[in-house]
């Protein structure tokens, strides 16, 4: 049994500020409750602020050095939204030192979509329509995904291939039903609108082409907007010739990413969660590669340029993924929850770009970056 350890001199957040300086606990893995204990280790925390380990509720990872990464940057809890090389995934859940990997194994797509033809997932996971859902479904609950992703395309844009609005509902009561959580990849006002209709728990991704009006925002659905990705998308894709050329005929179709960032005001005003999630990946065939682990400090500075506070920020990246994800054990620093743990200094809460100040991580209690 290892030394319990207590972090001296630390602030921990308390609503939309940070307490005065205290002392937190850890032992066997977890924060720890009541006197400080004689036998431990003490690490001076030097006034820093402590922070629950963060999440990235969106992310691609098949590779020791996707996680190596976010350990770096204080990332403790990874949501991979679709793992092409799904073996390779698998071997990175549970190791010791790394971030907790959760993954929803292969998407659902439309039979031909380029997520099967372009983007290496088997063309099993394109589901036929809304009889073939439940099959989907028991395959994803086979190779132990945690959740349901599907792919959503709009049929205006060129090359798509999109999944039927009844197969998608289809499948959203499939993964129910198994006691699966889906989210659901939405690119356009008019994805969105099918994807709430469908009954999906969240969406991720933000329109281009269009913001959101207040009006637009029905129903309960939580957002992973990935914003870093959508201007890069809109960079890289929005700058190509026949997506000009087609954006010059079609105007509704053009490209940019303010309109995300209005997508994200409304969700906010409107009181849905808004969830901090990167889209890091290092596909040759995505739209635009995401860097590992900084980016999700890049994603935060986003939501607070897209009008969240930086505790909201926060808690998109803490309490809010690991409460619509189930994760109970983590999130917050209080007895008894994992002790996931970032130690930074300055104040995030009043300047967020004080999140990549790290001087510390934990992972279960165990520290992983000096
Ligand atoms: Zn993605």
């Amino acid at each position: 049994m290892s030394h319990p350890v207590v972090l001296r001199d630390v602030r921990v957040l308390d609503g939309d500020t940070t307490g005065p300086a205290t002392s937190v606990v850890v032992r066997d893995g977890r924060i720890a409750d009541g006197p400080l204990p004689d036998d431990a280790d003490i690490v001076e925390g030097g006034g820093g602020v402590l922070l629950p380990g963060l999440i990235d509720t969106h992310a691609h990872v098949s590779r020791r050095a996707h996680l190596d990464a976010m350990v770096e940057w204080g990332v403790t809890t990874v949501l991979d939204m679709g793992a092409p090389h799904y073996d390779a995934t698998m071997a990175l859940k549970d190791q010791p030192g790394l971030p907790t990997l959760r993954s929803a194994g292969r998407p659902a797509s439309g039979p031909g979509s380029m997520f099967v033809t372009k983007m290496g997932h088997p063309a099993s996971s394109a589901v036929s329509g809304p009889d073939d859902a439940a099959r989907f479904v028991a395959d994803r609950v086979a190779e132990s995904a945690d959740y349901i992703k599907i792919i959503i395309e709009d049929p205006r844009f060129p090359g798509t291939k999109p999944l039927e609005p009844a197969t998608i509902a289809a499948i959203a009561v499939a993964a129910r039903a198994a006691g699966l959580l889906t989210v659901a990849h939405v690119v356009s006002p008019a994805t969105l609108r099918t994807a709430v209709a469908a009954g999906v728990d969240v969406v991720t991704h933000t329109a281009l082409t269009k913001g959101l009006g207040d009006d637009e925002i029905t129903g309960t659905v939580s957002l992973i907007p990935t914003l870093g990705m959508m201007d890069g998308v809109a960079r890289s894709i929005g700058r190509r010739l026949p997506v000009r050329a087609l954006s010059l005929l079609v105007p509704a179709l053009r490209m940019d990413y303010r309109h995300a960032v209005a997508t994200v005001a409304a969700f906010r005003r409107a009181g849905q969660v808004v969830l901090a999630g990167t889209d890091a990946n290092d596909e040759p065939g995505a739209p635009c590669r995401v860097p590992y682990g900084i980016s999700l400090h890049d994603e935060l500075e986003r939501l607070v340029s897209a009008g969240l506070t930086a505790t909201e920020a926060l808690r998109a990246a803490t309490v809010q993924p690991a409460e619509t994800f189930g994760l109970h054990d983590r999130g917050v620093i209080a007895a008894g929850r994992r002790a996931d743990l970032v130690l930074v200094d300055g104040d995030p809460t009043r300047d967020i770009t004080a999140t990549r100040a790290i001087r510390g991580v934990w992972i279960g209690g165990a520290r992983v970056r000096a």
